[in-house]
């Protein structure tokens, strides 16, 4: 199917479920983008700073760009001026810079917590029981120009169902327990980003807000 049709019947399967749709245009280029911007769509991820810069800087500006991938601290300057939501805060050191870089452009970004749920060892995040502790301990009570917006969490890349499924029924969970904790005036959670093209039904079936779909919307990467 074409972009458009794709877009077209993610809308249709999304539609009345309280989940958004991020469209991850990594590696596509920008006329694959301004195809699915034509179909009325506006939210895109991209996981590069150098990429996600070159495409905001080339495309409608009323486009909302989610950075999805790992963020280097000192590349949090070039994308703080338009950044819509960072979804892979996976340090305090990386909130530190973020919430530095949010007040030299005097706005208050929305970040996502990302959680490590996966078997691999590769992927980011943070381990969720330290991240209990360290909310707790008022560890992210300074960043008070960051919006704490809720989880983000990347399943084992496994064709076994059960796997997934337990990884994303943990990552809600622990969502879960943060939304009980006492309420901190920089913490809103509303969201949990989770699913990609491979596991986004799971991941719609545990509560997911947010799936981040690549290749089943623009075709393989190569
Ligand atoms: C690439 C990427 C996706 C999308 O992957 P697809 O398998 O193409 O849907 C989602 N999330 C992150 C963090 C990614 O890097």
């Amino acid at each position: 199917m074409s972009i458009a049709g794709n877009i077209e019947s993610f809308n249709q399967s999304l539609a009345g479920k309280h989940c958004k749709l991020i469209a991850v245009s990594k590696t596509k280029p920008c006329s694959a983008i301004k195809e699915a911007y034509d179909t009325g769509f506006r939210r895109f991820g991209e996981n590069r700073v150098q990429e996600l810069v070159e495409k905001y800087q080339s495309l409608p500006r009323d486009i909302e760009w989610h950075m999805i991938g790992h963020l280097q601290t000192n590349k949090v300057k070039l994308i703080a001026p338009f950044v819509a939501l960072i979804h892979a805060v996976d340090s305090l050191r990386l909130a530190a810079e973020i919430d530095k870089q949010a007040a030299k452009n005097h706005r208050t970004i929305d970040c996502l917590l990302q959680v490590h749920i996966a078997l691999e060892e590769n992927k980011f995040g943070f381990d969720g029981v330290e991240l209990v502790q360290l909310i707790e301990g008022g560890k992210f009570d300074e960043f008070q120009n960051i919006r704490f917006k809720g989880l983000m969490g990347m399943a084992t890349n496994t064709g076994e169902k059960h796997q997934v499924q337990t990884e994303f029924k943990e990552l809600k969970k622990l969502y879960e327990r943060i939304v009980a904790l006492p309420p901190r005036n920089n913490f809103d959670f509303q969201e949990l980003s989770m699913g990609m093209s491979s596991d986004y039904q799971i991941a719609l079936e545990e509560g997911s807000t947010m799936i981040r779909v690549g290749s089943s919307i623009f075709g393989e990467r190569k």
